[in-house]
């Protein structure tokens, strides 16, 4: 097989990977897609091919695969037995960037130490993020590892856009509007270029609606606004995050549920959105099965406040030319979509039903003002695209120094 490169998303108790192979200098092929997951409970790692066929899937004992750097070695042994050889360069997923990293960048020592100063703005995903870089740089430090950042796409915004009305020693201190999911907006940018070019250099409104579910204000590609600022709690409800809640709510739940900090994270992280409204399931599948007039009221809900945001993001790109949905409910909900666009025909947009209902990439009519698309996203392609062009970088940089 050609050299490869690995991209590695880190959860507290999951490692998701896939392995690219690099086919050309500037060509990936993804051939291996998988995780280890239940680690610390029930380990188990599954992967499979390009195909979708399933190429491993073995369990250990905790007492064998008991935290993550079992799983890595596990990880390691996998590969190099079905690969042969280990991947040249290991791209990571890291939610936090912070005010400065605006791109992917060399994970050394030293930028993950200035990485750990996240940890506090993302307490949940910033740790773990960050675990198997440091687990990678102890063991095989002269291997290359970029991080790839959720938080830097959104480095373009203008000030009023990354501010809060608070006092400015806040701001300083990194109490901003970062905004995320930029990976999937940066891919969806970089997609519509050769989807419907002329679009994608006017005012795009990008609509990433997975499990975490927020959106992007595009203006030539790049992002301007988001419905998500200081944490990924901001924004469009979600499967079981509330979105945007007046902070007397979280007072309120404080003062007079005397719930402490860690139970109201837990609560605002795993009990609302999707979940809390319907009272029966986070998964919009199972929502859109349902007959429960709940579950109905919850999508009905979640449009909604689509099609609000939409306003929001349009007053901040000063109208809009294109719409994209995107992700696990974007792509494949047609229902949702044609719920949004009926709320958003006052700003133009007019969706073929049919083109709708079988996800064609156009889902508006010819005639729509506003044209609309479904674009599957593809975070670990865009990862491992970032990976590969500072492989080539750095390659290029090392035969420079040779021939000086
Ligand atoms: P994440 O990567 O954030 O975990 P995804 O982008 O995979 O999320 O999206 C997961 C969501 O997509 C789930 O809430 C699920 O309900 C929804 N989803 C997946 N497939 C479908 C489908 N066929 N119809 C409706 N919703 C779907």
């Amino acid at each position: 097989m050609s050299e490869t490169i690995l991209v590695v998303n880190a959860g507290s108790s999951s490692i998701k990977f896939q392995l690219f192979a690099i086919v050309s200098p500037d060509r990936l092929e993804r051939r291996l897609k998988g995780q280890i997951d239940g680690i610390g409970t029930r380990p188990r790692l599954v992967a499979k091919d390009a195909n979708g066929s399933r190429v491993v899937d073995k369990s250990w004992s905790t007492e064998k695969v008991g935290e993550l750097p079992d799983a890595l070695d596990q990880l390691v042994l996998f590969l190099r037995e079905y690969v042969g050889a280990l991947p040249v360069a290991i791209g990571h997923r890291v939610v936090h960037g912070g005010p400065n990293f605006a791109a992917p960048t060399v994970a050394t020592s030293n930028v993950v130490q200035q990485l750990e100063r996240f940890i506090p703005l993302a307490p949940l995903h910033q740790p773990n993020n960050l675990a198997p870089i440091k687990i990678v740089l102890e063991r095989q430090p002269q291997l290359l590892q970029v991080a790839c950042f959720d938080t830097a796409f959104h480095r373009s915004h203008p000030d009023v856009a990354d501010r809060y009305a608070i006092p400015e020693p806040l701001f300083a201190e990194g109490v901003r509007r970062y905004g995320f999911h930029g990976l999937s907006y940066e891919y969806i940018a970089e997609k519509l270029c050769e989807v419907a070019p002329k679009i994608a250099h006017g005012r795009v409104i990008v609509a990433h609606l997975g499990s975490g579910a927020s959106m992007c204000a595009l203006a030539e590609g790049k992002s301007v606004e988001s419905s998500m600022g200081f944490t990924a709690l901001d924004g469009l409800p979600m499967g079981t995050r509330p979105g945007q809640l007046d902070p007397g709510v979280v007072l309120y739940l404080i003062s007079e549920k005397r719930m402490s900090a860690k139970e109201t994270e837990h609560f605002l992280y795993h009990d609302c959105g999707l979940k809390g409204l319907s009272g029966l399931s986070n998964d919009v599948r199972e929502l859109l099965a349902s007959s429960d007039p709940h579950a109905k009221f919850a999508l009905d809900f979640f449009a909604y406040r689509i099609a609000l945001f939409t306003g929001m993001l349009a007053a901040a790109l000063g109208g809009i030319d294109g719409f994209v949905f995107t992700a696990g409910i974007g792509e494949n909900a047609p229902l949702i979509r044609g719920i949004v666009a009926e709320r958003l025909s006052w700003l133009g947009v007019e969706l073929s039903d049919e083109a709708n209902e079988k996800g064609e990439t156009r889902i508006s009519r010819e005639r729509s003002p506003v044209a609309c698309y479904v674009i599957p996203t593809d975070e670990e392609l865009m990862i491992a695209r970032h990976t590969l062009q500072i492989l080539r970088k750095n390659a290029s940089i090392e035969l420079m120094e040779k021939r000086a």
